[in-house]
């Protein structure tokens, strides 16, 4: 195992990684950016260095800064933990090229899936179903009017390397396809420096429903089943579950055992999710995440499970130990990302938190990098904390967030918290029945 290990990333993920490192004897090393010089990571990590100025691509994407990092501390192997980093094949390749470890898959890997359009390529053919669309790079407008004739409007057009919901653009018919191939273009050249565009079908009424999954590099893969993360704002996550209320055991059983029996084909090794849209009984790939996600702490929740310390095990070269019969599932679990955000316009709330107060009791679990006193600076993700509980039921789980909600103080900035607990407070969550349109309905985005 490796005596110690450099943390690339910051905020709550940071510490979820401290945390397993520490159980497992293993030494910590923080980065960080001037402003973050008094986080909550830099304050627990066992040796901490500075990286460079607030910017993100001077600091926490500046590989350079990083390796050095690395190399000064003697550290052996690097976490990226998720976002900034974490899906760059280029750092993946540069990590192991000076002689660390990555702690992720390897850089073919990311690299074949942070391309959708190679991505879903790869997924067919493994045999995993897709959402019907273009077979890949969209040539022309001419092309994209062709396509969405056969496969029926509403049609979206998404950007090949796309991620966080940018350069993805509804037409719902014709007469909008032009506008839409344009913008979506325009927006994926500028967040992503690469102009490629696909087309798939707009399904009108789906569910999102992900498949964690766990790999070492002897050929043994597992999945913790499944996170439904249909609650979203303009493709962002909000509010995740595990498992879906829509799935049943039987179902789960089935796509896991088509995607595990892929992967290990493909001879993917470490953590990954593969993000499918469901409806109608149906599962559709849409893309791959070659990491740890947000979200991860759900299934940690059901399957009792530390992913991170999986991670940093294969990574090590060490096999699973354990095949897909021993994995089993207990209750329900529900996670409330918790922003730096004014809970009804949804305007960036950064500044010093005066009072922070963390819910705690049974199935309780916070995952937050806050404290009274500290200063969330305005350059990062606005996530600012995790709130996920576990109940024997997804009614308890649901009671439960709402007496943690009601418990948790974030005083001196504006957060999601309200939003949450109107959430928890409605009769329709509360019946499980809900598509990936019902939160913007709900928040009043659409009508
Ligand atoms: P990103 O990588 O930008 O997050 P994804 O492909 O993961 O993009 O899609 C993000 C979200 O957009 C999905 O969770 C879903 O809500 C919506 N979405 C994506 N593809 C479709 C589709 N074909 N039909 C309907 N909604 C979609």
């Amino acid at each position: 195992m490796f005596r110690k290990v450099l943390i690339a990333n910051r905020g709550e993920i940071a510490l979820r990684v401290h945390r397993a490192c520490q159980e497992m004897g293993i030494r910590t090393v923080a980065v960080h950016s001037t402003a973050d010089a008094t986080a909550m990571h830099v304050r627990l990590a066992d040796e901490s260095v500075c990286i460079g100025p607030p910017a993100a691509r001077d600091s926490y994407l500046n590989v350079a800064a990083i390796l050095s990092a690395a190399s000064i501390t003697g550290a052996e192997a690097i976490h990226p933990g998720y976002g900034f980093l974490s899906e760059n094949a280029n750092f993946a390749e540069m990590v192991e090229a000076h002689g660390f470890t990555f702690i992720g898959p390897t850089a073919e890997h990311i690299r074949m899936m942070g391309d959708k359009i190679a991505a879903k390529q790869a997924m067919m053919s493994l045999g995993v179903p897709l959402v019907p669309g273009s077979d890949g790079e969209l040539s022309s407008l001419e092309e994209a009017r062709e396509v969405a004739e056969r496969i029926k409007y509403p049609v979206l057009i998404k950007a090949a390397a796309g991620g966080g919901g940018r350069g993805m653009k509804v037409a719902q018919g014709p007469e909008e396809l032009e506008e839409a191939w344009r913008v979506a273009r325009t927006e994926a050249k500028a967040a992503f420096g690469n102009d490629a565009v696909y087309m798939e079908k707009y399904l009108d009424r789906p569910r999102h429903i992900e498949l964690q999954v766990m790999a070492d590099m002897h050929g043994n893969v597992v999945h913790f089943g499944e996170r439904d993360c249909s609650l979203q704002r303009r493709h962002q996550k909000l509010v995740e579950e595990a498992g879906s209320p829509a799935l049943t055991p039987a179902e789960r059983e089935a796509i896991g055992a088509q995607v595990t029996q892929g992967l290990s084909k493909l001879g993917y090794r470490n953590a990954g999710t593969l993000e499918f849209l469901w409806q109608d009984g149906q599962f559709s790939f849409i893309e791959m995440n070659t990491r740890l996600q947000v979200e991860h702490p759900v299934t940690e929740m059901v399957c009792g499970v530390d992913l991170v310390k999986e991670q940093l095990r294969v990574a090590a070269g060490e096999k699973l130990g354990y095949t897909q019969a021993d994995v089993s599932f207990s209750g329900h679990a529900i996670e409330c990302r918790i922003t730096a955000e004014d809970p009804e316009t949804f305007a960036p709330s950064p500044g010093r938190v005066t009072t922070f107060h963390a819910p705690g009791g049974l199935g309780v679990r916070v995952d937050s990098a806050l404290y009274s006193g500290y200063s969330v600076p305005p350059h990062y993700d606005s996530l600012v904390a995790k709130l996920v509980v576990h109940g024997k039921t997804r009614a308890e789980a649901i009671g439960r967030m709402r007496r943690a909600l009601s418990e948790m103080v974030v005083d001196g900035i504006r957060t999601t918290l309200p939003l949450h607990q109107r959430i928890m407070d409605d009769a329709q969550f509360q019946s499980g029945d809900y598509t990936i349109h019902w939160l913007e309905r709900f928040v009043g985005l659409k009508d």
